[in-house]
């Protein structure tokens, strides 16, 4: 698999901020400790065919496949020192279904992107599919597609460990930090205005800042927070009360609907047949009671 970082200099600061700490959310360390399970394999279906669309056509043509993916997030996507390429179960994800579309591992191409431009790289073809904790929502959908959901997470907070702030009611004059074009960030603006929102491109910097008390509280996805948790065992906590619903799509270009089916088909088959657990189970940790949703073919 080939990686490509698209010229942002934060990334190298968060994982050096990161370095020195546990791998949390790598296979050698799942983000919640579950079994140490083997590396998926998936076997690419030599024979699909997309041709009605004119991304997987043009990708099938160069022989490869690119997919926008976040490098900072432990479990989810992530790149580690010495590692060569990414790793979590946004990865496994777009593995599974590359291998479903006819390409192999080693024809995708991993790009980095950070939350505020995955719409401009799907827009402008920077990117054929990005798999990268993508909430689907109908703001969205007025400049991209969505296959999917493959997974639903829930905005909570990720605060030191000794703190008092039990839930997004006790943000009021505190420092919130979040991500510009994400979610969660619009979320404290809409509905906790008396937080003040502390923006970046990544998260790897709010959790920097919370470390250093520069900020008094990170939010985002659950399953993102749990990941840098688990880095950061005894420093730093979860709230776990989430307070929205986060139903994780594969972004693609709009209407490329060829394609859109094409992936839902793809997600579906390997919740059916036992890949997502496997992926889930070698990147996140025990998949017992977690719910796998239901594909919206909207
Ligand atoms: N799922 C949310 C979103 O798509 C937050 C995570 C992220 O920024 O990637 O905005």
């Amino acid at each position: 698999m080939k990686k490509l970082s698209v010229a942002i200099a934060s990334v190298a600061v968060g994982l050096l901020a990161l370095s020195g700490c546990g791998q949390g959310g790598t296979p050698d360390n799942p983000a919640d400790g579950g079994s140490q399970a083997a590396a998926p394999e998936y076997t690419v279906n030599e024979s699909a065919d997309v041709a009605d669309s004119k991304t997987w056509q043009a990708a099938k043509d160069a022989g490869q496949l690119k997919v926008g993916v976040k490098f900072d997030q432990p479990g989810l996507g992530n790149v580690t020192t010495g590692s060569e390429d990414p790793e979590g179960f946004d990865i496994e994800i777009a593995k599974m279904v590359g291998a479903q579309l006819g390409f192999a591992p080693d024809q995708i191409e991993f790009v980095e992107t950070v939350s505020a431009n995955r719409e401009p790289f799907l827009q402008q073809g920077t990117v054929d599919m990005v798999v990268a904790t993508y909430t689907i929502n109908d703001e969205r959908k007025q400049v991209v597609d969505f296959a999917g959901p493959y997974y639903v997470a829930g905005q909570d907070l990720l605060v030191q460990a000794d703190s008092d702030i039990a839930g997004p009611e006790d943000l009021a004059g505190r420092k919130v930090c979040s991500v510009d074009g994400s979610t969660p960030a619009q979320r404290i603006q809409d509905e906790y205005g008396d937080a003040e929102l502390v923006t970046y491109d990544t998260y790897s910097k709010c959790v920097t800042d919370l470390q250093s008390g520069a900020v008094d509280a990170v939010t985002t996805d659950d399953a993102i927070l749990r990941g840098y948790a688990a880095q950061n065992e005894g420093e730093l906590k979860v709230v776990g009360k989430p307070f929205s619903e986060e139903p994780y799509g594969i972004g693609l270009p709009k209407d490329d609907t060829a394609l859109r089916n094409a992936v839902n088909d793809a997600v579906q088959t390997s919740m059916d047949d036992g890949q997502w657990t496997e992926a889930f189970e070698y990147t996140l940790g025990s998949a017992e009671g977690v719910q796998m949703p239901e594909i919206d073919r909207y």
